[in-house]
């Protein structure tokens, strides 16, 4: 990739961090003007009345004397640890263009790499809710691609043993500058899954360009049009400039696979592929990643550890 305003932006420095996030208090009113921009208002009967009960750091609401507190009903309900980790980990999460083990951000945030792990998933899960529903639409570039499995000696390419397979789709302009990504774990390379996809994940006016892979066919079952293009295999496919962008995206994707995370369990792969495809849709904009992650944070619902185990409750 050429030299470009993404990769020099400036992005939130630590110094500006601290000024905004330094403090617990700093972090609960920026969770406060997020989760409550024009003042408290009650989850339950929406009445804005309300005392603090400070002992408690809860709400209650004057009207229905429900009570509240700040995190309730947010990802980070029930938390034990200070917000101002839990913004920490957002700033690890969102400024590096790689990712963050979960051995590392335990080792920044000086917890315990378990913990670690949950925080991470737990905004993962924010940046896959967040993104689920916006579909990609215009000239949309399509691959296949595979994370896991065996890294030296099994069976490579496509049907390897232990991968999981995922869809990558590019929105480009026009004239072929990348827009927005969209990475989805499927079951396989099947027209029914691609369907699927094409359903949720592209507006019927996409015009998807892929390789001949006999499935991306099923695309126009969504309305879209569809555009295979013969590639022969390797490294001439790699250079194909129509899949220019996908080729670019599934290249960083791989780096940071390789160069980050050791392992990747099958059923926690939605949760990164997320992160990845949250940070390139908003690459544009590295400092306001940040507030704006807060503000989905705390509009996405608690996730009890149970559901965060569980294989494919949301995939
Ligand atoms: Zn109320």
């Amino acid at each position: 990739m050429a030299r470009n305003t993404v990769q020099f932006q400036k992005g939130l420095s630590e110094a500006a961090f601290e000024d905004c996030y330094g403090t617990e208090e700093k972090c609960r009113a920026a969770v406060m003007a997020s989760r409550w921009p024009n003042g408290f208002e009650c989850p339950a009967c929406g009445g804005r009345a309300h005392s603090e009960v400070k002992t408690r750091g809860l709400f209650q609401c004057s009207a229905c004397r429900h009570q509240t507190s700040l995190i309730a009903g947010t990802i980070f309900a029930s938390t034990h640890l200070p917000l101002r980790l839990w913004f920490r980990a957002m700033y690890h999460l969102t400024q590096s263009k790689q990712g963050i083990s979960s051995v590392e951000l335990g080792r920044r945030l000086g917890v315990k790499q378990f913990t670690a792990w949950k925080m991470k998933h737990k905004l993962g899960q924010v940046m896959m809710e967040r993104d689920a529903c916006k579909r990609l639409t215009g000239r949309v570039e399509m691959d296949d691609a595979y994370v896991g499995g065996e890294r030296t000696g099994g069976k490579r390419g496509r049907g390897a043993p232990g991968k999981t397979p995922f869809v990558a789709a590019v929105e480009t302009t026009a004239d072929g500058k990348p827009v927005r990504l969209k990475l989805r774990r499927v079951i396989s390379f099947c027209n029914h899954a691609i369907s699927g996809f094409a359903r949720t994940s592209l507006d019927p006016k996409c015009e998807v360009v892929s390789d001949g892979l006999a499935c991306f066919g099923a695309v126009t079952d969504a309305g879209c049009k569809h555009q295979a293009i013969k590639t022969g295999s390797g490294s001439a496919a790699a250079r194909t400039p129509a899949f220019k962008w996908v080729n670019t995206a599934l290249g960083n994707i791989k780096a940071a696979i390789v160069g980050t995370y050791r392992a990747i369990h099958e059923k926690h792969v939605p949760r990164y592929l997320a992160e990845f495809e949250y940070r390139f849709n908003r690459r544009y904009d590295l400092a306001a990643m940040l507030p704006r992650l807060t503000w989905a944070a705390v509009r996405t619902p608690p996730m009890p550890f149970r559901l965060l185990k569980l294989a494919d409750v949301y995939a």
